[in-house]
Parts: structure tokens; sequence; C-alpha cells
């Protein structure tokens, strides 16, 4: 989780921790006259809360209709739902009013949510497979311990598949993040999943992951290559000097990113609307078009300034851009099986190649290369090498 940026959770409740503020949630709902005891157990009585399935949009009757196990005939509706149940043979336990058993299923995360953050707070998160029944009974028996309960936003997750299909262990394309990590560049791995709308599955393929990391390799070369020429200016550059095309290319970026992500986080369009300015920066970088130098510096510096923020906010940014050109080197020689020093020879074997005129032997070595994920780049200075998705897998 560091490594992919994700930020320390403040708080890791366990349920065990909780047992009485989950006693005492469940008492308050009974005392509201929202829930009722039979022989140790406690049920959630739904039709005393007639906003049940409005997050999920199910109807009550719906959930009747679709009730397949045998009926408890202990409920007073089908669709009640446990908040306590009495201990059973060979099942850990705890005492309570209504004697010893265990919390229900859902009633855990009203308690321990309603402990550390109120009833009231901004987000709830979790995996689409838990709005029905699990978030509709939170709020359920939340609103019913106290009727100012309220989240402001659900935040529900799509599922992940490979190649098309579900992500599952009988199926044998089961990984984990450790897996993937070992092969790419945890940055490539986060960018790849904010390609994709957090609510929409996941599609998991090695091309998917090949482009991540090509992109994450282009946006820090190109901040890297920013600093190289910044780095020759002491002055700071001026808010006010930047020059008029710069400065609208910045403002459309700034509207764009607040824009998609204010629309429910569309990552996908934000990383998108990335191209443009970090297209205007190569731009400026690798073509003079009669510009003024410092009118180039003021630019850049502004554009590596947005740039910045943008990669911050979206949790993509990593202080030094070279470490990071530098890992995804490795991961790139990892995964085609060669190692930097032979990489070298073969360029140099190509050289030579070159210079005795054999272009056949020469386009073999670039190709082999290629086919692996290794791209070569011939300039004035020699040839270099830098990591591409792999011609192999583009063809597939
Ligand atoms: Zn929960």
């Amino acid at each position: 989780m560091v490594c992919l940026h994700c930020l320390t959770p403040s708080v890791e409740p366990r349920v065990s921790d909780h047992m009485s503020q989950i006693i005492d949630m469940i008492k308050q709902i009974i005392d509201n006259g929202c829930a009722y005891e039979i022989d140790g157990d406690v049920y959630f009585s739904v039709d005393k809360f007639p906003e049940y399935g409005r997050l999920s949009g199910r109807k009550l009757e719906d959930n009747r209709a679709g009730e397949r196990i045998a009926i408890n005939s202990r409920k007073k509706n089908p669709a009640d739902f446990a908040l306590w149940k009495s201990a059973k043979e060979g099942e850990p336990f705890w005492e309570s009013p209504w004697g010893l058993g265990r919390p229900g299923w859902h009633i855990e995360c009203s308690a321990m949510s309603a402990a550390y953050l109120g009833y009231s707070f901004d987000i709830h998160g979790g995996g689409m497979d838990l709005v029905f029944p699990h978030h509709e009974n939170e709020i359920a028996q939340s609103c019913a311990a106290c009727n100012h309960s309220n989240i402001s936003y659900w935040i529900h997750n799509g599922f992940v598949t490979i190649d098309s299909e579900k992500m599952s262990k009988s199926l044998g394309n089961f990984f984990t993040i450790r897996q993937v990590i070992d092969r790419y560049h945890p940055l490539a791995l986060r960018l790849f999943l904010m390609g994709t709308h957090y609510r929409s599955p996941v599609n998991y393929s090695d091309v998917q992951l090949e482009t991540a990391s090509e992109r994450v390799f282009y946006i820090y070369q190109t901040l890297q290559d920013c600093e190289n020429v910044l780095s020759q200016y002491n002055e700071s550059i001026q808010e006010d000097s930047i020059p008029p095309d710069t400065a609208k290319c910045i403002n459309k970026f700034h509207d764009d990113f607040l824009a998609s992500m204010s629309d429910d986080l569309h990552t996908p369009v934000v990383l998108a609307a990335l191209s443009e300015p970090l297209k205007t920066m190569n731009d400026l970088l690798h073509t003079r078009k009669g510009r003024k130098q410092a009118m180039r510096i003021e630019s850049l510096g502004a554009l590596e300034n947005v740039i910045r923020n943008a990669l911050s906010i979206l949790g993509l940014m990593s202080t030094c851009y070279s470490e990071v050109l530098q890992q995804l080197r490795e991961k790139a020689l990892k995964r085609a099986d060669l190692t930097e020093s032979q990489v070298l020879e073969k360029i140099e074997e190509r050289t030579g190649a070159r210079k005795s005129k054999n272009y056949e032997k020469s386009d073999a070595i670039r190709k082999d290369l290629a086919a692996v994920g290794i791209a070569l780049m011939d300039s004035p200075g020699g040839t270099t090498w830098r990591p591409a998705i792999p011609s192999a897998l583009q063809e597939q």
C-alpha cells in the first residue's frame, strides 16, 4: 500500500475490541422500537424503516419475492436481519443482555464507524457486492440508532477481471499486488487502476500494464528533461510573465482537472487531459520554433508546476524523477529477462553491424530487442535505450 502511494489509515479497528459499542447500539435500536429479541437472537425490523432499499434501489416486495432460503418462522418479516445471534457450539461468543452470542454481520460496521467518525460522515467505501445487503443494512441500523445519521457519498468499486475473465482462485487467474509490483512499477499499477473509473470493472492484462509503464516513463522523462533545462537557470519564475499560450494551456488543464474530479472522481478523463501540457512541454524542450529562451524557461517552469500538482493530488508524484526512471528501466529489463550490460552489448554489436553496412543484422538486433520491450533510440551522440511496450505483445 505504501509503495502504491496509498495513505496509511488513521485507525484500523477490530470488531472484537468494540463489543460494548456494538451491544450499546443494539440496545439503542431496540429502545427506539426498530428491533426485537427472540430466544437470544435480535432482529432488525425492516418494516420500521421505510427508507429500506433506497441505496440499492430494491423494494421490500422484491426482497420477499426473491427470498429462497427457508423462511425463519421466528422473524416478523423474512427480510429482517440479525443484529445479534445466540451462541452456537464451536463458535466464539461474548456476554450480552440477550445471553451469550455474537454480533450479526452488519452491526459491527455501524458501531465502529459511529465510534470513530460519529453518525454522520462524508465518504463510505466498499466493493460493488456490498451495496446489498451489507450497506443497506448499515444505513438502516445507523438511522434506527440515531435519526441524524447521514453518509454523504457511497463509493463502490468495480471488480477486477483478467483478460476480460473474472479474477478468481478457481479459474487460476488469481494474483496479488506483491506479484504485480515485482514485474511492474507500483506507479504504473496505480496509473493503470486510475485509467478506469472506480465504479467500472477493471480489466487487467499485460498489455494494459505495459501501456501504463510506458506512460509513467514518458511523464517522468518529460519532467526530468524539463528539470535538466531549468536547473541551468537560477532566477525564480514570475507568475505574471508566463506567455499567453502557455497560460491558456494551463488554465484549460486546470478547468478540465477540476471538472472531472468533481464528476465522481473521473480519473480517466484527468489522465487524458495531462497529454496536452505534457505535449506542450516536449515541444518546448525539443523544438525551438524561434522562441526566445527566456519565454521558453517561464513556460517550462509553469507547466512543470501544474503537472507536479496534478500528479501529487493523484498520488502519482515521486520527488526524484531519475530514481523512478531507473526503477522503470530495471523492471523492463526483468520482464525482458535481460541485464543492462547485455542490452549495451547488443547496442555495441548493432553499431558495429551498421558501420560495416550489415543492415540486415542491425535491423534484426533492433527488432529482437523491441519484441521484448527494449526500444533503441539513435541520436548524433550514439544509441540509447528505453522501455517500451513489447512489440510481441502488441501483435497479439
Ligand atoms: Zn461494512
